[in-house]
């Protein structure tokens, strides 16, 4: 049985001040959420927060020693160098992050400005792939398809091409030191989430297509759902049985609303 998985993407949100209080009552309310999982045997979950870059340093500081996990929003595709504005994966690694989000909608659409061709944008994505997984660090490499795309039948289609190149690039044992986040573009941040069926649907074929090179590394890795998802609507979409869990973006800013989707998450193991 894989381990579920919840993660806390907070965007470009929280000043200062809120960002260490926010992160104080993640931790208290891990304690409630841990002594609550102790009395059903085989429910687990793994959580992790992605606050904004410069909080990296407040974030380990606060959570080091804890059970909460934590990783960077984005990474450069380059060690070092003349790239300003970007960080590595080395210096990620040493604010003791455990993993760093790749290829979100919201930072491929910067790049699709400049009108470079989503192989390309795949391609990009292939390669920090590539850096975090030599620097030790965990990639959630998110996947999902436009609203056009999802219109007019091509969401298969455009998961089956990063996914090859993923595979391509690395091998595909690789491919299970990462996680994969399917975040259909539409339903980010625009409170209209997948159903449950369409979610788990999708995550069969992303299992599936990885199954045709591995079994074995099909069945080992994890794949979140992202998009709206909210307290009342995780129990259903996590009871997929390829849903591993979810990658949250606004309600991880509500800390009991977050603490309620990890629990539904942990109850698919207890
Ligand atoms: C996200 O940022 O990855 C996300 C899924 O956002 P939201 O939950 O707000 O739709």
């Amino acid at each position: 049985m894989r381990k579920p998985l919840v993660a806390g993407n907070w965007k470009m949100n929280s000043p200062d001040e809120s960002c260490t209080k926010l992160l104080q009552k993640m931790l208290e309310k891990t304690h409630v959420i841990e002594s609550m999982l102790k009395t059903m045997p085989n429910a687990e979950v793994d959580i992790a927060l992605f606050p904004p870059s410069v909080y990296l340093k407040d974030t380990q500081e606060i959570l080091s020693g804890s059970n909460l996990q934590w990783g960077s929003q984005n990474v450069s595709a380059y060690n070092e160098g003349a790239y300003t504005g970007e960080i590595s994966a080395a210096m990620i690694k040493s604010f003791g992050c455990t993993y760093v989000l790749i290829g979100h909608s919201e930072r491929r659409c910067l790049y699709e400005k400049l009108e470079l061709d989503q192989h390309i944008l795949d391609k990009i994505v292939a390669e920090k792939y590539c850096r975090s997984v030599k620097n030790g660090l965990t990639p959630i490499i998110c996947i999902g398809e436009s609203s056009d795309d999802y219109t007019s039948g091509k969401t298969e289609e455009i998961i089956a091409r990063l996914l090859d190149i993923l595979i391509e690039e690395r091998g595909v044992k690789e491919l299970a030191k990462t996680v994969l986040a399917y975040e259909p573009v539409w339903a980010i941040g625009t409170g209209e989430s997948a159903t449950p069926e369409w979610a788990q649907e999708v995550h069969s074929f992303i299992r599936q297509r990885i199954a045709k090179h591995d079994p074995e590394t099909a069945e080992s890795i994890r794949i979140l759902y992202g998009g709206s998802v909210k307290e009342g609507n995780a129990p259903a979409i996590f009871a997929g049985p390829d849903v591993d869990g979810g990658l949250i973006g606004g309600a991880s800013l509500d800390v009991e609303e977050f603490i309620h989707i990890c629990f539904a998450a942990a109850l698919k193991t207890g």
